[in-house]
């Protein structure tokens, strides 16, 4: 087998992966040297050789519809590009790109934007979940410094975790966590959330505060970190600023005002106020839950005024840490991805900042001021300000806020291109000029992580079709449109280029410089061990710097500001915008689930990661659920003022009374209705422009059907006929879960053609009752099952998991054909009940039989018994839950 070390493509973390190749064959694993993961991966990383198959891709280029060759689609773009310019200038054009992208990728893109055409529309994804952080740490710092590093979250004595489920979304740096809580237990681990998650699997205390009151938390938590001698005087005196402003801004929140906000109870807030006093070490995690909010940027910096004012950042064990959702939201914050940043942490607003990046790049222009932000510029889009956008691999149709509107201004665009991996999507459909750009599998460059470690993508397989890495079309774009410094022969150069950059007149002035890493050969290049910049270029270099030559910490006694020292930034507690009335009574909150990524176009590919929650679905306290009339499993319709949606219902009273969740993944392909992002409020943070994707008024209400049905099958079926669909990807089949309204005259014939049925040499089996609209049916194509589909008009169909294991059998047995007649399986044991480890594909049923049969009252003891949980550990916490359950049951 050929071997590649690359990095995971997913989330924030970076995990090391190692890809071995085999013909056909591609298998995946953790890489034991990267120091990110130390060879552990989760779900999601596990499961990613399922993810590289070609089905769904886009291998030629596109123009109006016809598939064509890249002189052509490229010719043609950049003509009707130009056009555009010509008539209406350069404001009218932008590109919206993603923390998808490698960083060389990205680097292109935004010199093609903000130094060529002379615009700065060029936004990104990142701004949908870190851009709060952003601004936080550019306030504070004087620039986007991450200070510390995953080390830190291990050395902690108190690790704080807000506004994050770090057991699902980030799981391997919460595995970290979990093994140094195992070694030391006296480690605490304080919870902040509206929500019961997984994480709270490991918490000695979880806060469950009303949603967005963050900021009143943690200035009362300043305020009393002041009164009770828990400050740190002289790092507060050398080296910040601006502590009395903030300061006094907190002594407005004393606890039982803290209390009375956030809907707790006074204990409580004591209780957190005080483990933070009392512990020098202390890490405060935040990710979306902070972010993804109308008062982002003030919930950070109310985070970071508490660090600074105990003097704990930048030494180990320690520091505010901003966890990033995508695998190269860092990277592309480095090139200045975001429309009010400029290259390499240089500030757009700077005028210094602009000759430098200019005269760097020789460039004939440079953007002067900060351009549409993502929600503002899908807006302008809409009103035909914009009239070309070019969106490069990500989704906004299903990702951004208010997303029918984001639809609609992409249908009445003059010009829409789009590169991107798949054919299908809701956005590439949308697409009048389509690149087919290469996979994660295929491509070459850098990506960042959270704790600003470079590692290198390396593409293990060849590029499909016509596929091409995104920095070679962004490059080809630029040439057709006539700009010259885009001739690069690959990734090693524009990297290097990126580097040079970075040490440009730097010194030390600025935090981003990895003028180390410059003037690498293309194999030291290839060879790029990870590293945590800044990598500055040290006199005399000959060598690459070698990976121990990185910097794990910053931000101990330097900061990047005019006079070098932090700032406090004075912030107030504000309500979200919308609240929640008579009409929508409910807060949306939403979010990632376990195993799935972003718009599910690659996790949505594999079979075991649709097994642990295959279809979309709103979480409710179950007495808010009464109040809604709606039940367990049945269906409800969300609505906000701006769209509504279907979704299954699931109970949880770990939900907060008055607030549902709802997960981000699903999209127009893999549910008839399922979209959150049409709920969302369109409200964005006044500095940051993230969108407040926790917090929409809702309402929820029974949505009513007739019946309900699902259908295993190894074809596709059509969804035309169905109130409501739902689709997973399973193993050998593909998974529907249905409802209707209208009854077919003929249940027999509606089960055939649904199934395809209709060839005298299949065998078909099917039970009616419709008296009692019970129906059953199976067609069976030389002994093995190739479909089968269940309707009732109550929620007890059949497990699908035994039916699944059907389709693993060559033949079926008569017994297994009357079983399908009847409904259940002969077996009982033959039902493992739904996923609850995905690595090991172990169900729920066969977890609480091995529970109750072998006496198992440890995650570790059924990891012996069946290796659940032995893996990536995020279904630990579900185990624990299995294992309470069956104890109450007994
Ligand atoms: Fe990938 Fe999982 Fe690691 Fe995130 S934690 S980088 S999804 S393996």
């Amino acid at each position: 087998m050929n071997e590649t070390k690359t990095t995971c493509p997913y989330c924030g973390v970076g995990c090391g992966v190692i890809a071995s190749v085999n013909g056909a064959q591609v298998e995946i694993r953790g890489d034991e040297q990267h120091p990110a993961n130390y060879g552990r991966l989760c779900s999601k990383g596990s499961a990613l050789a399922e993810t590289v198959g070609l089905e769904d891709r886009l291998l030629e280029p596109e123009v109006d519809g016809q598939a064509t060759d890249w002189n052509q689609a490229l010719d043609t773009a950049a003509a009707r590009l130009e056009a555009i310019i010509r008539q209406h200038g350069a404001e009218a054009v932008a590109l919206y790109v993603s923390g998808q992208l490698l960083t060389e990728d990205y680097y292109v893109a935004n010199k093609l934007v903000k130094g060529y055409l002379g615009t700065a529309n060029i936004d990104t994804n990142s701004r949908l979940c870190m851009s709060s952080a952003v601004v936080g740490h550019k306030r504070a710092f004087g620039a986007d410094t991450v200070p510390g590093c995953y080390e830190d979250i291990e050395l902690a004595d108190l690790v704080v975790i807000t506004g994050s489920n770090l057991a699902w979304c980030h799981p391997i740096v919460y595995q970290r966590l979990v093994a140094a809580k195992q070694q030391r237990p006296e480690l605490r681990v304080i919870v902040i959330d509206p929500r019961g998650t997984a994480t709270c699997d490991i918490a000695d205390q979880h806060i469950a505060l009303k949603p967005g009151t963050d900021v009143a938390l943690f200035n009362g938590l300043l305020n009393q970190l002041a009164q009770s001698g828990a400050a740190n005087p002289d790092f507060v005196a050398q080296h910040t600023s601006q502590a009395a402003q903030a300061l006094a801004a907190a002594t407005d929140y004393p606890v039982d005002a803290v209390a009375q906000i956030c809907g707790l109870s006074i204990l409580e807030v004591q209780g957190f106020y005080q483990a933070f006093a009392a512990t020098e070490k202390v890490v405060t995690i935040f990710s979306q839950g902070v972010n993804q909010s109308s008062s982002g940027s003030d919930k950070v910096n109310s985070i970071i005024n508490c660090h600074l004012l105990s003097g704990r950042i930048g030494r180990p064990g320690m520091g505010p840490f901003s966890i990033t959702g995508q695998p190269n939201a860092m990277g592309g914050r480095e090139v200045g991805g975001l429309a009010n940043m400029l290259a390499a942490h240089m500030n757009l607003e700077d005028a210094g900042h602009r000759r430098l990046v200019q005269g760097f790049w020789d460039s004939p222009l440079i953007a002067e001021q900060a351009g549409l932000k993502a929600v503002e510029l899908f807006d302008a889009i809409h009103t035909g300000q914009i009239k070309a956008v070019w969106i490069i691999a990500t989704n906004p149709v299903v990702s951004l806020p208010n997303a029918e509107h984001v639809r609609e201004a992409l249908e009445k665009c003059e010009l829409v291109i789009v590169s991107d991996i798949l054919a299908g999507t809701d956005t590439v459909q949308l697409g009048h000029i389509k690149f087919p750009a290469t996979g994660w599998a295929e491509k070459d460059g850098t990506v960042t992580n959270s704790e600003r470690r470079i590692s290198r993508q390396r593409g293990f397989l060849p590029a499909p079709g016509s596929a091409r890495p995104d920095w070679w079309i962004i490059c080809e774009m630029a040439k057709r449109l006539g700009f010259k410094g885009f001739d690069y022969a690959g990734p090693a150069d524009i990297f290097d280029e990126h580097a040079r950059l970075s040490m440009l007149e730097n010194d030390g002035i600025r935090d981003f410089d990895i003028g180390g890493l410059s003037g690498l050969s293309a194999s030291e290049y290839a060879a790029i061990e990870p590293i945590q910049w800044p990598v500055r270029r040290l006199a005399g270099q000959l060598a690459p710097p070698a990976a121990n030559c990185g910097t794990a910490r910053l931000c101990a006694t330097d900061f990047y500001t005019a006079d070098r020292k932090a700032r406090f930034v004075p912030v107030s507690y504000r309500p979200p915008v919308h609240a929640p009335d008579g009409e929508y009574p409910f807060v949306l909150n939403t979010g990632r689930i376990r195993d799935q990524w972003h718009t599910m176009t690659r996790t949505g590919k594999s079979a075991r990661l649709g097994g642990h929650l295959p279809e979309p679905f709103v979480e409710i306290h179950p007495r808010d659920a009464l109040l809604c009339g709606i039940k367990d499993q049945g269906l409800a319709r969300l609505s906000t003022a701006w769209g509504a949606i279907v979704l299954r219902v699931r109970f949880s009273v770990e939900t907060p009374r008055g607030s549902v969740f709802v997960p981000i993944h699903w999209n127009d392909q893999t549910a008839s209705d399922a979209r959150v992002g049409k709920l969302v409020n369109p409200v964005v943070d006044p500095h940051s422009g993230e969108p407040e994707f926790k917090h929409t008024p809702v309402r929820v209400e029974p949505f009513l059907i007739e019946w309900h049905a699902f259908v295993l099958s190894r074809r596709p079926i059509s969804t035309a006929d169905f109130s409501y669909w739902a689709r997973a990807t399973g193993d050998q089949f593909l998974r529907y879960e249905l409802a209707g309204r209208q009854y077919p005259a003929d249940w027999s014939a509606w089960g055939r053609d649904l199934l395809g049925g209709r060839d005298s040499n299949d065998d078909w089996l099917d039970y009616v009752d419709a008296t009692a609209t019970l129906y059953r049916g199976a067609l069976v194509r030389e002994e093995r099952i190739e479909a089968c589909v269940f309707v009732s008009p109550r929620l007890d169909l059949p497990s699908r998991q035994w039916l699944a294991g059907l389709f693993a059998q060559e033949q079926l047995s008569e017994l297994d054909r009357i079983s399908l007649l009847v409904g259940r399986p002969a077996d009982p044991s033959a039902d493992a009940g739904p996923t609850v480890c995905s690595c090991f594909g172990v169900g729920r049923n066969v977890i609480l039989r091995a529970i109750g049969d072998q006496q198992l009252h440890t995650p570790e003891a059924i990891g012996r018994c069946l290796k659940a949980g032995t893996n990536c550990g995020s279904c630990v916490p579900e185990l624990r839950k299995l294992i309470a359950e069956a104890k109450t049951a007994a």
